[in-house]
């Protein structure tokens, strides 16, 4: 297949209402969307990753309108949500509607939905005319794609367009947060904090899976996030242990040590959206192991430490 690159957003979402599927920018990362109501496209989205069947996908809207295509019902706090902090990088979990097929929400009885705030996303979703469901725009397990060429050097070949626009402005995917209960589950950390949630409805809390009970964000167990290369994660208050040559690093403090490559931040933010290109660029050159600095776990720290954590498991 020949993937075409284009930054008209028209022209990509002729691709979409064909039964193709593009990939396109996001404040958060590039998503690898389809039609979500064309169970075809959305097997093309499985198949070009190699994503496993059972890792539900997200859809995109441009207008809060078409929340009432995907989901049966707005709950009450799922409103209060969608009023504080839609279009933005928050993910909401609601009762799917018949209209979307099984095969989008990996068998579950709920759909994700999210508005982008990103405005070539915006005018892509608007002009495919239906609410675009979308992963991240990467192979299974390899870092999330931030930047279009990080999507060509997974997806060349395997996707009919590529939107090309910026780079991501957050570089972490989206905070997914369960509304169908009466308490709201905050299942996956994103630039919007659990604090930030609980300042809207006071009762969010952290998901824990119960044993025995199936996950309900099956996409988290998967291995993920992960470069080539061993990332170990350290304080800078700690020396490195068995120092490895030829190791790269990133974080917001100065190291004595030499890298072959490194990676200064001036804040939290700044080392979130890069972390996923930073693992890309060292596996192109070959390193061979990645030390990353801890941050505080408050605001984008949660998330970029969970990340972290992640691909250190990896
Ligand atoms: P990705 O966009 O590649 O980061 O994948 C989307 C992630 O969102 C999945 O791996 C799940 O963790 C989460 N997700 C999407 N839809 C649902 C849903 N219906 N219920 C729970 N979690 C979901
Ligand atoms: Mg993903």
């Amino acid at each position: 297949m020949k993937t075409v690159l284009t930054n008209d957003p028209l022209e990509a979402a002729e691709y979409i209402k064909r039964g193709g599927i593009v990939a396109f920018p996001t404040e958060t990362v590039y998503g690898l969307g389809a039609n979500v109501f064309d169970e075809q496209a959305v097997a093309k989205i499985f198949e070009a990753k190699r994503r496993p069947a059972d890792n539900p996908l997200i859809a995109h809207i441009s207008e809060i309108e078409q929340i009432g295509e995907l989901a049966t019902k707005v709950t009450k706090n799922a409103g209060k949500f969608i009023r504080s902090f839609f279009p933005g990088p928050l993910t909401i979990v609601l009762p799917k509607s018949d209209a979307v097929p099984y095969i989008a929400t990996a068998g579950l009885e709920t759909i994700g939905v999210r508005m982008p705030r990103f405005e070539l996303a915006q005018c892509f979703i608007a002009a495919c005319g239906v609410p675009v469901v979308a992963p991240s725009a990467n192979l299974s397990g390899r870092p999330s794609p931030t930047t279009w060429q990080a999507v060509a050097e997974d997806l060349d070949g395997r996707a009919n367009c590529i939107l090309q626009g910026d780079p991501t402005e957050i570089g972490l995917e989206s905070t997914v947060v369960d509304c169908t209960g009466d308490i709201p589950l905050l299942l996956r950390q994103g630039a919007v904090s659990l604090a930030q949630l609980q300042a809207i409805v006071p009762e969010t809390r952290n998901y824990e899976p119960i044993t025995g009970e199936l996950p309900k964000s099956p996409g988290l167990s998967h291995r993920h996030y992960s470069p080539v290369a061993e990332v170990i994660i350290l304080d800078h208050k700690f020396e490195i242990s068995n120092f490895k040559s030829g190791a790269a690093y990133i974080g917001v403090n100065e190291r004595g040590e030499r890298f072959q490559v490194t990676r200064i931040c001036l804040s939290a933010e700044e080392y979130a959206s890069a972390i996923f290109e930073f693992f890309r660029e060292c596996d192109r050159r070959g390193i061979k192991t990645i030390y990353c600095e801890t941050v505080e776990e408050t605001g984008i720290g949660s998330a970029l430490m969970d990340r972290l954590r992640r691909a250190a498991e990896g």
